[in-house]
């Protein structure tokens, strides 16, 4: 094809007496000029442009092979015809004016034009003119260069199409497109942050962080920024990752919006992540349809599980929490208690006063239940008027206290059934611990089955299984604290001293005896600079065995030393107990409470000096002798004698002062043991 270029033949160019001489004449105007035409046309030839030569009047003279195979003529139907039929008819005039307007140092033209093909398809040409002249300046014809851009123009509309599409978007769109400096300001952001956050970009661009988000979100964004920049780059982390954060976001009229941020670092060319970009959306909608969701089926899953007359769990639930709590002591060897409690002569109360009175004492139940426990506690309605608590981490001995606590406060509460009776409820509770690979039916029916003990003994009271386990251990003692061999004794923690007591003493004034006994050893090992909780415990356990001996006094003492050193026990606590009743009359002589009041082993004597002051209250008023000689009536204290009292002086506390300190002690003995 470029033979063509040395030489053209131009048929029919002498019609109107015009020369045919040469084709490819280049312009007069400039040799670079011809150059730049020449080069173009071997390349826009080879690129499968269209050449066109023509004379001055139109009549063209060559068509280059690409032109006529896109126009599917031969060039013998082209050559001679004039250019403007090929022009299409409605540009051909504009055509003709431009093609005059040309000169010789301005001798380009380029236009386009809508040409219809053969087959009906409309087509886009662009055709650049460049008029020819002789050295004479006189014009010898056009040489033009089309090409057919259809294509072209149709990516160039549908770029066009698409800019304005993403312009209506980015406009009219949810959701909103910014990127951010790791300062968190705004570097930019679309319009739409008008529509969701009440702000025009311009107005975003001058806020700082603290006036977008609230600070509990301020913080979580800062955190998860700091994060994302320390894991990053670091083995397994994708470069690429989005993270999704939910935020709080003020709206300018001072609302705040949940909006939830996509979000990628914008990198260096090291790498470094230097800036973020991200989209967000309103999504506060969502958030709060997930919350009232939530709300309702929290409401509705509490409502499945509680008993709708107390307000406490219902059976379904304790089921399900004892199967989960059994499974994480068994496998965590922690403590785990069970409490089974029955209101004591129900029917009777449901007969006298009928079923609505009755419903008020389980619900009163059910509130000095949930008054007693703890908050990691779980009080179910059982059934009926039977209720249970699970106490995780709880011993049953523990159990015991808090038992004890509901029984004495449900029995004090007065209902009034009917005008002018007030009945006072009882109830009665049997505890259990849970053993090592104990089955939960097993767990149940040993509380189910104390709690029927403490029917048969009479009702109003608290029995459980004081069986040793490898859970059911004494505490340690208190650090310091050494045995005479050296070795580490033992204390009774006191809630395990209590329902050590309980299961040996029944009589109330004993108990409270023995209450008032610990508080004033208590005061008195303070006052001495003793070991308060040994002393303490000795006070209270010391009449442990006082029900066990029934009437035989001489073998006080000598039951509690039995029972306390099975559970090894501080020994010299045991010994003060052993010796505080000096009628034991197996004890050697020398052993009594004087041998050890001589020794300095002032614990003993003061425990039997604390045994004699009585806990009646009564007594708070009367003085020093009345209360010795009260003292003396009393049968266990027969053989106490005066000067046993009075040896309290020998080791620095006033007679008078000692019955003063039992006393006050006895008085305020709820509250100070915090009963
Ligand atoms: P005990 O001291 O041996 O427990 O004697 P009790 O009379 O309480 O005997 P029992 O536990 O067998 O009686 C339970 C009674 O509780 C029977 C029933 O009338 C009554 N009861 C059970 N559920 C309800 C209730 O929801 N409301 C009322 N008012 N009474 C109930
Ligand atoms: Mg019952
Ligand atoms: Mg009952």
């Amino acid at each position: 094809m470029t033979e063509r270029k040395d030489k053209i033949e131009v048929p029919g160019a002498s019609e109107d007496g015009k020369t045919a001489e040469s084709t490819f004449r280049p312009p007069v105007a400039t040799r670079s000029l011809r150059n730049r035409i020449d080069s173009r046309t071997v390349t826009t030839w080879q690129a499968n442009e269209y050449i066109l030569h023509c004379l001055p009047d139109g009549t063209l003279t060559f068509a280059s092979d690409s032109f006529c195979a896109a126009f599917s003529k031969s060039p013998g139907d082209i050559i001679g015809r004039s250019i403007y039929e090929l022009i299409p008819e409605d540009n051909r005039a504009a055509a003709r004016a431009q093609h005059k307007a040309v000169t010789p140092s301005n001798p380009a033209i380029t236009t386009e034009y809508r040409i219809i093909t053969a087959g009906g398809e409309i087509r886009f040409h662009q055709w650049s003119f460049i008029a020819l002249y002789d050295r004479e300046r006189k014009l010898t014809g056009y040489h033009a260069v089309g090409r057919d851009i259809t294509e072209h123009r149709n990516t160039e509309q549908a770029l066009r199409e698409n800019e304005e599409c993403l312009r209506f978007l980015m406009e009219n769109m949810g959701d909103i497109l910014w990127t951010q400096g790791l300062d968190l300001k705004t570097t930019y952001v679309s319009p739409s942050i008008f529509r969701i956050l009440g702000y025009t970009p311009e107005e975003r661009y001058r806020q700082n962080v603290e006036d977008q988000l609230t600070p509990e979100s301020l913080k979580v964004a800062f955190e998860r920024l700091a994060h994302e920049l320390e894991i990053d780059g670091r083995p397994g982390v994708d470069p690429d990752r989005s993270v999704t954060i939910e935020l709080e976001y003020y709206h300018k009229n001072g609302s705040i919006l949940w909006i939830e941020n996509v979000m990628r670092g914008i990198r260096n060319e090291k790498g470094e992540i230097v800036a973020l970009q991200g989209v967000s959306r309103d999504v506060t909608k969502r958030r709060q349809t997930e919350v009232a969701l939530w709300e309702s089926v929290q409401r509705l899953e509490e409502l499945s599980i509680t008993d709708s007359l107390t307000g406490l769990y219902n059976q379904r639930h304790f089921y399900n929490m004892l199967a989960l709590e059994m499974t994480r002591t068994q496998r965590y060897k922690r403590h785990l208690s069970l409490m089974m409690i029955d209101i004591d002569d129900f029917k009777a109360f449901n007969d006298t006063y009928g079923h609505m009175e009755g419903d008020r004492v389980i619900e009163r139940l059910g509130i000095v239940i949930r008054n007693c426990i703890r908050k990691t506690d779980i009080a179910c309605r059982y059934g009926g008027e039977e209720f249970v608590v699970l106490m995780p981490e709880t011993t049953a001995v523990q159990a015991t206290v808090m038992a004890e606590r509901m029984r004495e406060e449900f029995r004090a509460h007065a209902f009034h059934p009917r005008q002018n009776d007030t009945v006072h409820k009882t109830i009665s509770i049997g505890i259990s611990q849970c053993e090592p690979g104990e089955e939960s039916r097993s767990f149940i029916t040993r509380a189910d089955s104390f709690m029927y003990m403490a029917k048969r003994m009479g009702k109003d009271r608290v029995c459980l299984s004081l069986k040793e386990n490898g859970w059911l251990r004494p505490q340690k003692a208190a650090a310091g604290m050494k045995s005479p061999e050296g070795g580490e004794t033992l204390i009774p923690d006191r809630q395990e001293a209590i329902s050590l007591l309980l299961a040996h003493v029944t009589d109330e004034r004993m108990l409270s005896h023995s209450y008032a006994s610990e508080a004033v050893m208590r005061s008195l090992a303070r006052r001495l600079g003793k070991n308060e909780d040994l002393w303490a415990m000795a006070g209270l356990l010391h009449d442990l065995d006082i029900e066990r001996v029934g009437g035989d006094l001489t073998r006080h003492g000598i039951e509690a030393e039995r029972l306390l050193r099975e559970r090894g026990y501080d020994p010299e606590m045991i010994d003060a107990i052993l010796r505080h009743n000096e009628t034991a009359s197996k004890l050697p002589r020398e052993t009594d409470f004087h041998h050890a009041l001589a020794a300095g082993e002032t614990i003993t004597g003061l425990i039997t000096a604390t045994a004699l002051v009585q806990p009646d209250r009564k007594v708070a008023s009367v003085k020093v002798k009345s209360v010795v000689k009260r003292m003396k009536e009393k049968a266990f204290a027969a053989s106490v004698r005066r000067e046993n009292i009075l040896e309290c002086e020998l080791i620095g506390i006033p007679l008078p002062e000692f019955v003063e300190l039992s006393l006050a002690a006895m008085c305020g003995v709820h509250e100070q043991i915090g009963l």
